[in-house]
């Protein structure tokens, strides 16, 4: 074998393992693409699947006729809710704030209007003193100075 002979079988096979790296890279990032491609599909159905579940929790609550196993699913999911629920109850108490039933804005304790959307908020009082409230409410104007004789 001639030393030119052999440079060229080297030359050859530099070419050659160059060439199947940039192969097998393309190969690398195709693979990457197309995991990407299955992840985006996936999330694609499980927010399809999220619809699908809302459709049928409105039609449970709307109480329109739904499969037993499905009416279970939903309590289950009102179970999470009320569950939620207490805790906003009790973060609230624990930042020392009232949330407007409204718009969920936080308010301080003694705000009586929502500082947003101004929703009446306030400590919750039964529905009688509401009742009392309200009607109080609508004479204000007539009876706001025979208030405070
Ligand atoms: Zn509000």
């Amino acid at each position: 074998m001639t030393l030119l002979n052999e440079f060229t079988q080297f030359k050859n096979k530099v070419t050659e393992t160059a060439k199947s790296a940039v192969q097998k890279s393309n190969e690398i990032f195709e693979v990457t693409k197309i995991n990407m491609s299955i992840g985006d599909a996936q999330v694609e159905i499980d927010k399809i699947l999220k619809d699908i579940g809302q459709i049928l929790y409105d039609s449970y609550q709307n109480g329109e006729s739904i499969s037993d196993e499905v009416a279970d699913k939903c309590v289950q999911v009102d179970e999470v809710v009320e569950k939620i629920k207490e805790m906003k109850v009790r973060l609230m108490e624990l930042k020392n704030v009232i949330i407007c039933s409204n718009c969920e804005n936080e308010n301080q304790p003694d705000d009586l209007f929502c500082s947003k959307c101004g929703e009446k908020i306030g400590t919750e009082k039964s529905a009688e003193e509401e009742n009392v409230e309200e009607e109080s409410m609508e004479q204000e104007s007539v009876t706001e100075e025979s208030v405070e004789e």
